[in-house]
């Protein structure tokens, strides 16, 4: 099972949970800003990292894509007062 990465904005700093195999991101973080977050946190796990991304134990690639619920919002607000 690979690692996971969860956003929640309850945390102000990366938390690595071994049960779940899941880095929780403060919410809201940059995107580079949580890449370098996860880095760090699956290095001090002992899985080093490639130059650019994050990566797994196993050698695959972690996805620390934010999900963007904000601009969704946002558009529709620009939607509404068209
Ligand atoms: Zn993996």
């Amino acid at each position: 099972m690979c690692v996971l990465v969860r956003y929640s904005t309850l945390e102000r700093r990366p938390v690595w949970d071994a049960d779940s195999l899941t880095i929780t991101v403060p919410d809201g973080l940059l995107s580079s800003l949580t890449a370098i977050a996860v880095r760090a946190v699956l290095h001090q796990l002992g899985a080093s990292q490639p130059e650019f991304g994050a990566r797994c134990f196993c050698g695959e690639t972690v996805d620390v894509t934010p999900r963007i619920p904000e601009q969704r919002r946002s558009q529709q607000v620009i939607h509404h007062g068209a």
